[in-house]
């Protein structure tokens, strides 16, 4: 029977440690939530900015709705591409410093659509091999050859750009590792897409709104030395994606590019034409969402203290912290059943933390991902660091 082979795998996996489950938030995204009637104090979402339960973006979503309606009705290629998303896609394109842009629904979509749009039979794609699932789904989907290399590991990737003679290739790469909070060495991955004639196809999901002059981006971290234009990110090679989701607070994703690029995304990327376009009034909720990160110097100021904070409030635990500079903040623990348990001790202290194991992480490598917020109080982060010392004693 199919049912009990499901529940046997389901059984399997919850001995392992393995289980995965959700939980019902029953406040509004922010660093103080209700779950089960209990308050708590959250470091896991994605909610760097604390933009999610804005005032100003949900004035901006209410306003957008009263002016839009509730629904898009159709795909973008058919009559589902409203005014204040090309809006959006004009003023995203000029923030990021391309020539053009393209809104997708999710991350995740626009990661599939870019891949299969771009590379195909004959084509070859090269991956970092800690990158995002949704990277490892579009390179499979997109039926090129797959070279993953070693995380980080740019010599592996010049010998396997070497060995490959034809077709497209094509370098896809997370900006912020998700689950390591490490930076991608995009400037020499760029030297080596110009040496080998490869397009580069960088996912910024964790730095956009983050990182960057103005929360510009993982492109925009070194400023550009006086008189070279925009610097080495804007070379015309990289194809750029961020997510609406998380710094921005809102949800979808775009894709950023040289017009050619763009165009053949609205011709050839599945996940963009034979799909309903998102909400316009989610578009007029981003165009204020862009207006705060434009503005957010002081939220990533206080983000960047409580980082500092952090990594030096838990330097002496038994368990390290891995070397992130970013709002990503991963305490490896190694063992799945003690990453779990840690994370449950928490959770009777009223502090969520979120166990990251196998197989979204590496064999042996199970961790508690913390991630850190603007709307996080430095009391907030003491409270984190105070607990871990006690739970630390304790095991
Ligand atoms: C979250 C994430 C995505 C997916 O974006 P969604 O908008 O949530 O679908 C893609 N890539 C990376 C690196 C991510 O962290």
């Amino acid at each position: 029977m199919i049912f009990q082979q499901l529940e046997h795998d389901l059984d399997e996996r919850a001995a392992r440690g393995l289980l995965r489950q959700r939980r019902t938030l029953e406040t509004p995204q922010s660093p103080h939530i209700i779950v089960d009637s209990k308050p708590y104090l959250a470091f896991c979402s994605n909610d760097y900015l604390g933009l999610a339960n804005h005032p100003q973006l949900i004035a901006a979503l209410q306003q957008g709705a009263q002016e839009w309606g509730a629904g898009a009705g159709a795909a973008h290629l058919v009559s589902g591409h409203f005014a204040p998303h090309q809006q959006l896609e004009d003023r995203l394109a000029a923030f990021v410093g391309k020539p053009a842009a393209l809104l997708f629904s999710t991350g995740y979509m626009a990661n599939l659509g870019v891949v299969q749009a771009l590379a195909g039979k004959g084509d070859t794609v090269f991956a970092d091999k800690i990158n995002h699932a949704s990277l490892n789904d579009a390179m499979l989907l997109s039926r090129a050859a797959v070279k993953r290399y070693r995380h980080a590991d740019l010599a592996q990737l010049a010998q396997l750009l070497a060995q490959t003679k034809n077709g497209r290739k094509l370098v896809i790469t997370d900006a912020v590792f998700s689950m390591d909070g490490d930076l991608a060495l995009l400037r020499e991955l760029l030297d080596l897409c110009e040496r080998f004639d490869a397009w580069l196809y960088v996912d910024d999901a964790h730095g956009f709104g983050v990182l960057g002059q103005q929360g510009r981006g993982s492109l925009f971290q070194a400023p550009p030395p006086k008189g070279e234009g925009l610097g080495w990110g804007s070379s015309p090679r990289i194809i750029y994606m961020a997510t609406l989701g998380k710094a921005a607070g809102v949800s979808g994703a775009f894709v950023a590019a040289e017009q050619a690029v763009i165009d053949t995304l609205v011709n050839h990327a599945n996940s963009y034409v034979y799909t309903t376009a998102a909400p316009p009034a989610l578009a007029a909720a981003l165009l204020q969402s862009l207006q705060l990160i434009e503005q957010g110097d002081a939220l990533r100021a206080h983000l960047h203290d409580l980082i500092v904070q952090l990594r030096n409030g838990l330097s002496d635990l038994p368990w390290p912290l891995m070397p992130s500079e970013t709002a990503i903040q991963p305490l490896l623990i190694g063992d799945n059943r003690q990453a779990l348990a840690l994370s449950e001790a928490l959770r009777a202290r009223g502090i969520w933390v979120a166990a990251i194991r196998p197989p979204t992480v590496p064999q042996g490598t199970a961790r508690l991902r913390i991630t850190l917020s603007a709307a996080h109080s430095a009391a907030d982060a003491e409270r984190l660091i105070g607990a871990l010392h006690e739970l630390a004693q304790e095991s």
